[in-house]
Formats: structure tokens, sequence, C-alpha cells
């Protein structure tokens, strides 16, 4: 799989995707993630990407043309799945994307900035919109660090022990049950006694009955749905 980030900020996007999980799975070659400075495609002497919105108004809006390029580039060379663009006003993005996602093999996420992108971008070249979550925050980096982040470790072979990922809260609609390591006691807070039964149908057993009762306390939003509110 190749994840192509079109960012006005490369620095930004620098640490998420050296560490942990992404890094590893970027090692083992499962995928290949592309950082691309929208200034490399601009022709203006100052290398600005932004300008003034039409009719007036505070703040500035991102030009078409260096987008346009970029993406007409990238598109030269391969056939992409999705272009994204990260925004608030997108769909809300889940685990049901995420696993969605994870089976595409190009994928360019547009990162915004400033007032945003100007429309015709949205409406001409991409192809799907994420928000991840009702808040604004100032730039596109940090929704498409989590994208990636969330779609990489579905990608099969990125996570040592699978079942790892398969038992993660959404991933069947219910949150994940709650988890203990050593020690069993610490100052009189104590592990629950079926986890040390080494009785593994009935630990599992316990541990769906935690996810539920967690999920209908927690999230009863999720239960009887498919993941899409
Ligand atoms: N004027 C825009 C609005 O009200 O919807 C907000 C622009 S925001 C300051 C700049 C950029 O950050 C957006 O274009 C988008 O790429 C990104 N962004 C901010 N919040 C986001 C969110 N919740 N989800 C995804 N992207 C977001």
């Amino acid at each position: 799989m190749r994840i192509d980030i079109i960012t006005v900020l490369p620095e930004l996007l620098e640490s998420p995707f050296n560490h942990s999980i992404v890094k590893r799975a970027k090692d083992k070659k499962l995928v290949e993630i592309n950082i691309i400075n929208l200034r490399d495609f601009t022709n203006d002497k100052y290398k600005s990407v932004d300008d003034y919105a039409f009719g007036g108004g505070a703040g500035m809006v991102m030009m078409i043309e260096p987008i346009y390029k970029a993406i007409e580039k990238l598109k030269s060379e391969r056939h992409y799945d999705e272009i994204i663009y990260t925004s608030p006003d997108g769909e809300k993005f889940n685990q049901k994307m995420a696993n969605q996602l994870s089976l595409k093999n190009n994928i360019i996420i547009l990162a915004g900035h400033y007032k945003g992108v100007d429309q015709r971008i949205r409406d001409n070249l991409i192809t799907r919109e994420i928000s991840i979550g009702d808040y604004v925050l100032s730039g596109g980096e940090l929704p498409a660090a989590a994208i990636t982040d969330a779609i990489v470790r579905l990608i099969p072979g990125a996570i040592s022990d699978e079942q790892s990922a398969l038992s993660d809260s959404f991933q069947d609609d219910l949150l994940a049950p709650p988890v203990y390591t050593r020690p069993a006691d610490f100052n009189g807070w104590k592990v629950p006694e079926i986890l040390l039964s080494g009785h593994t149908a009935k630990i599992e057993n316990w541990r769906h009955e935690q996810s539920e009762e967690r999920t209908s306390r927690l999230r009863p939003d999720l239960f009887g749905n498919d993941g899409e509110k």
C-alpha cells in the first residue's frame, strides 16, 4: 500500500510515521508513506500557496494551481483508489472507514490549511472528505497522521499478533474489555480473579461480557449499528 500526503508543513509529519507499528510496517515494506511538499508545485518566488478569498472576509484560501499540479503529477504515475481531503465538514472518521481504506492500494491525503482549499479542488479532484471530529485544528497534518496510523495498523502483518488489532475497540461495534498486567495485587488493588484462573473459555466469556457492559454504559449508540454513527 502507498499513502501520499500533500502538505505545506512536511516537518509536522516527520515524527508520526517513524515510530512503533507504522515504522515497522514501513520497514517490512507493507506500506510506503510519502510526504509531498505542496510548495514544490508553485512557481511563485515566495513559494506561497494561498491567496485572499474572493468576496472578502478574514483568512486565506489554498490556491488551486499548486494542488492541481501535485495531484496530477501523482496521478500520472499510478492509479489512486481515493484522493482524500481532511476537513471538519467531512464524513466522521471511524474504524469501519479505516478497515475499508486499509484494503486500498494507493491513497492521496490532502492536508488543508488557512480557511481551507478552493472549493473547485473539492468539487473536481477529491473523492472523499474525512473529518476526525467536531473541532477545528489549524491544519490537516494531524488528521492525516491519525487516519494513516489507523489504516496502517490494520494492514495484515503490521501488528505481530493480528488478534490484537481485531480485538480493539469498534472492530465489532464493541468497546474493548479492561486489560491488566503484573503484579496481580498492587497495594491491595487486585486483578479480577477470573483472569488468573487459566480457564481460556471462561476468560473469553468474561471479556465479552465486560465489552458489552462498557459499550452499553459508555457508548450505547454503538449497539446494533455497523459502526457508521
Ligand atoms: N474553515 C474551515 C472550516 O470551518 O471548516 C476550517 C479550516 S482549518 C483552520 C484548516 C484545515 O485543517 C482544514 O482545511 C482541514 O484540512 C484541517 N482540519 C481542521 N480540523 C479538522 C478536522 N476536525 N478533521 C479533519 N481536518 C481538519
